[in-house]
């Protein structure tokens, strides 16, 4: 009797060691857990997303344009788990061609008797036309300081990056272009003259400060006086240079990197101070499209006329290059 109690003590014992209750938890692993916070590699929606998001800011004197762009997307650290599956995007620079746009005027085109502001000017309703367009057609507008970042591939490249420029400064871009592209949500670089600021067809200080603010618009330089800088002496260029970036550089809080030869003259003496001067891109009036070889100091642009059809426009986009 003792001996069958004994083993029926053995037998509950063992019962009770091999039952659920009495084991210690068992974890298990959720792998669908694991990827949540794994980077996903951007498709060209989400990276033109993340550009989106992407606010103009700017270096201070000497610094590098590209290495003062912030607007990555926040990185998300992969889990060592998922490092090991899910590789992290990488941004790479970027070397399809871009157009860069040159406008001067957003106003109704002057008439006949002024040919050459008639050339200069775009009417505000064929300006809508060529921004609807470029919208509907999945283009991306950015700025200079923008395309010299996915030049880099410290900025990822957006779907169909163009650049639109505004030469000189003029008020009707405040007037007619600025509400126009603050609609479509489209970024712009506009070089000022710093010496017509405040004047009556000019842009004035406060309108310019209110555009660098807005994170939509790059305020870039175009000398203080408007003068060919391949005839100024060398103290006249080192001043117009070093004057117009002071200026901005004083309104605005911060240096200026983007700078345009007025009526598109330079030479290597130009091109030299005007780094000097602390510019990082410069933009001319020769035509074509900006390739990943250009010198930063001498991009072309591609001429938006007074006279020009949508057809034109379009085809200056979409011609083989
Ligand atoms: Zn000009």
């Amino acid at each position: 009797m003792r001996r069958i109690t004994h083993l029926l003590v053995l037998l509950f014992s063992a019962a009770v060691l091999v039952s659920p209750a009495a084991s210690a938890p068992v974890r298990i692993a959720r792998p669908e857990r694991l990827a949540v916070n794994a980077p996903r590699p951007l498709n060209q929606r989400r990276a033109a997303s993340a550009f989106r998001s992407h606010r103009i800011t700017h270096p201070t004197r000497n610094q590098a344009a590209t290495t003062s762009l912030r607007g990555r997307p926040t990185p998300v650290p992969p889990t060592p788990e998922s490092r090991a599956t899910t590789p992290t995007p990488v941004p790479h620079p970027f070397t399809d061609p871009v157009p860069i746009l040159m406008y001067h005027y957003i106003r109704p085109l002057p008439g006949p008797e002024d040919p050459i502001g008639r050339g200069l000017s775009v009417d505000p309703e064929s300006f809508r036309a060529q921004l609807h367009w470029l919208a509907t057609h999945g283009y991306t507008p950015i700025t200079l300081s923008e395309l010299a970042a996915i030049r880099q591939g410290t900025l990822p490249a957006p779907a169909k990056p163009v650049v639109l420029t505004f030469d000189d400064g003029y008020r009707d871009f405040y007037e007619n272009a600025w509400p126009l592209l603050r609609s479509y949500g489209f970024h712009a670089t506009v070089f000022v003259i710093t010496g017509f600021l405040d004047t009556p067809r000019y842009l004035t200080w406060d309108m310019v400060r209110e555009l660098d603010r807005s994170g939509l618009v790059e305020i870039g330089g175009h000398t203080v006086h408007h003068v060919d800088l391949t005839q100024a002496s060398d103290k006249d260029l080192v001043q117009e240079l070093t004057d117009c970036q002071r200026a901005l550089s004083e309104a605005l809080g911060h240096s200026v990197v983007s700078f345009a030869y007025p009526a598109g003259k330079f030479d290597s003496r130009v091109e030299a101070a005007t780094a000097q001067a602390g510019y990082r891109i410069a933009v001319t009036t020769q035509p074509g499209w900006s390739g990943a070889a250009d010198d930063w100091l001498a991009l072309p642009r591609l001429r938006v006329r007074g006279e020009m059809s949508l057809a034109e426009f379009t085809a200056l986009l979409t011609a083989t290059r």
